[in-house]
């Protein structure tokens, strides 16, 4: 199939009251004002589309995806019942925007996705999405496991929360253009004085609480 689709330009109050609201939270918590080539939003009405124009088979649950640093992706909200496994809740569509957009603030910022724990975790924190998920008893997997979002999100919060969001945001500065591991393994030592290890993590973890 040869790759064409058409764009209508869309006015959706739900979606546009969450975007709003997003990017004021979101130039806030990053210190920036965004204000030329602001990221628009594609809705997508089926699944199908979704997947010829991602090139994958997306999954079941997966109801926004980030294409670039100027773009998002969302199922349209009318049909997240039929074409995905999550009930329509505004309040779900809210996060799910403002989750996405986090990642196209990322991207301005970083110039890259990685490592996949702290673009997500990032997202997760920031887009309160936290509720959905159990504090972890300890920390083991997110580093290595990309789909392990529910202790990369505690894993974030944190780290904002211990050592404050200056802090925060002068490492995912320190860390632009650097998209390898070693290099923001780094970076993440100088400004927190260890590498990103689950035994510090669980350190931070039994000094606060979560609960
Ligand atoms: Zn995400």
């Amino acid at each position: 199939m040869i790759p064409t689709f058409s764009i209508h330009s869309k006015e959706n109050t739900l979606i546009n009251e969450a975007y709003e609201t997003a990017m004021q939270d979101l130039n806030e918590f990053f210190d920036i004002k965004w204000a030329k080539d602001t990221p628009k939003i594609f809705i997508v009405d089926d699944r199908k589309t979704i997947d010829s124009f991602l090139e994958k088979e997306t999954p079941a649950w997966s109801v926004g995806w980030t294409w670039t640093k100027n773009a998002i992706i969302i199922l349209n909200p009318d049909n997240i019942a039929q074409e995905s496994t999550h009930k329509y809740n505004e309040d779900d569509i809210k996060k799910l925007i403002k989750h996405e957009l986090c990642h196209c603030f990322y991207r301005s910022i970083c110039y890259h996705t990685k490592p996949n724990w702290l673009t997500e975790g990032t997202s997760l924190f920031i887009a309160d999405q936290l509720d959905k998920y159990k504090v972890p008893d300890a920390f083991s997997k997110f580093l290595t496991d990309e789909r392990n979002y529910n202790e990369a999100g505690f894993a974030i919060k944190l780290l904002v929360d211990t050592f404050g969001k200056n802090k925060f945001l002068e490492f995912l500065k320190s860390i632009k253009g650097i998209n390898q591991d070693e290099g923001i393994f780094e970076k993440f030592e100088y400004a927190y004085n260890s590498k990103p290890t689950y035994e510090f993590f669980n350190h931070l973890l039994s000094a606060n609480n979560l609960g």
